[in-house]
C-alpha cells in the first residue's frame, strides 16, 4: 500500500503536467495510443524475462518518436499509420503476453487497468527517477512547450523548432505512460492526463493557475483512488479515473452555478435613448480591466450591447456575458 501510494503520487504529479500540452494541442488521445504500444513492450519484457518497465519504455519512446516523424511528414494518411501502430501494439501485446510463462488474464488486466498490489520496490525507484526527469524537463521546457502548443507559426518565427519540441513532448508522454502502468494502467493513463486539466480549466482561466490546480486534482485523485481501491478491492486505474471524472462533474456544476449567479447579478442600468456615452460626451470616463465605465447622474456604468450595465464594486469582471 505504501509503495502503491508513492507510485500514485508520482503519476498524479506527472500526468496532468504533461497532459496540459496534449490538451492544448488537441492530441489528448496520443497518450492512449502510446499506452497501447507500451503493452507490446510489457509483453516483450515478460516473454524475454527482462524487466517490463524498461521494455515498455523502449517501445513507448520509440513509438512516440515515430509518431512525430510521421506527423511532421504531414501526409494525409498519418492517422492510418497511427491506427496501425496502436492496434498493432495492443494486438502484439495480447498475443505475446499469452505466450509468456507469466502470462495470464489477471496479469494482462493488471497492466491495462492498474493494480496496486503489483508495485514492487524497484518499480517505485525507477518511477521516481523517471518522474524526476519528466518534471525537470517539463519545468525547463514549459515556456517553449507553451509557445509551440499555443501558436506554432509564431513559435517557428521566434526561432523555436516545433518538431524538436514535439518530439520531446511525445517522449515525456511516453515516459509518463510507463510510470503509470502499475497504478493507472496503460489503457486509462490518458484519462489522468486529460481529466484533471479539463476540470481545472472549468475553474481557472489563466494557464498557470489551471495547471497548478490540475496537478493538485491529479495528486488527490491518484492517491485517493489507490486508497479506495485498496479497501474496495477494485482495479486502481478505474477507481482513480472515476474519482477524476467526479471532480470534473463537480467543477462543471460549480461553474454553471457561478455563471448563473453572475448572470443574475448582471443588472442592466437605465436605457440611454437620448444619450450615448463616448470619449467626448462630457461624462467622466473610468477605464478599467476590459471596459470603460462612465460616471453619469451618480451611476457608474458601462455600455454592453444595447444597454448599460451598472458597475458594482467588487464584481469588477462582470463575466456574465460581457463580450
Ligand atoms: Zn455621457
Ligand atoms: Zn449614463
Ligand atoms: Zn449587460
Ligand atoms: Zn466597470
Amino acid at each position: 500500500m505504501q509503495r502503491a501510494l508513492l507510485a500514485a503520487l508520482l503519476v498524479g504529479l506527472a500526468a496532468p503536467l504533461v497532459g496540459v500540452f496534449l490538451v492544448q494541442r488537441r492530441l489528448a488521445l496520443i497518450g492512449d495510443g502510446l499506452g497501447h504500444v507500451a503493452l507490446a513492450g510489457v509483453a516483450a519484457g515478460l516473454l524475454t524475462g527482462t524487466a517490463p518497465v524498461w521494455t515498455a519504455l523502449v517501445a513507448a519512446v520509440g513509438a512516440a518518436v515515430l509518431i512525430e516523424v510521421v506527423r511532421a511528414g504531414g501526409r494525409s494518411s498519418g492517422d492510418v499509420v497511427l491506427a496501425v501502430l496502436f492496434y498493432g501494439g495492443i494486438a502484439g501485446g495480447v498475443v505475446l503476453i499469452s505466450l509468456s510463462p507469466e502470462g495470464s488474464a489477471a496479469n494482462l488486466t493488471a497492466y491495462l487497468f492498474g493494480s496496486i498490489t503489483t508495485t514492487s520496490a524497484s518499480d517505485v525507484t525507477v518511477f521516481a527517477v523517471l518522474t524526476a526527469v519528466v518534471l525537470a524537463a517539463a519545468v525547463i521546457l514549459t515556456p517553449r512547450l507553451f509557445a509551440v502548443t499555443t501558436d506554432e507559426e509564431f513559435a517557428r518565427a521566434a526561432g523555436l523548432r516545433p518538431f524538436t519540441v514535439n518530439v520531446i513532448l511525445a517522449v515525456l508522454v511516453a515516459t509518463t505512460v510507463v510510470v503509470s502502468m502499475r497504478t493507472v494502467g496503460l489503457l486509462l493513463i490518458s484519462a489522468l492526463m486529460v481529466v484533471p486539466n479539463a476540470a481545472a480549466q472549468q475553474i481557472h482561466r489563466s494557464f498557470r493557475a489551471a495547471l497548478l490546480t490540475a496537478v493538485g486534482i491529479g495528486l488527490v485523485t491518484s492517491t485517493g483512488g489507490v486508497v479506495v481501491s485498496f479497501y474496495a478491492d477494485t482495479p486502481s486505474g478505474g477507481t482513480i479515473v472515476l474519482l477524476g471524472i467526479a471532480v470534473f462533474v463537480a467543477a462543471t456544476a460549480a461553474r454553471a452555478v457561478r455563471d448563473a449567479v453572475a448572470t443574475r447579478r448582471h443588472r442592466s442600468a437605465e436605457r440611454h435613448s437620448e444619450h450615448e456615452h463616448g470619449p467626448d460626451c462630457g461624462h467622466e470616463a473610468l477605464p478599467h480591466d476590459d471596459h470603460v465605465d462612465y460616471l453619469h447622474d451618480g451611476h457608474r456604468h458601462a455600455p454592453h450591447g444595447d444597454h448599460y450595465d451598472e458597475h458594482t464594486y467588487g464584481q469588477e469582471q462582470q463575466t456574465g456575458g460581457r463580450p
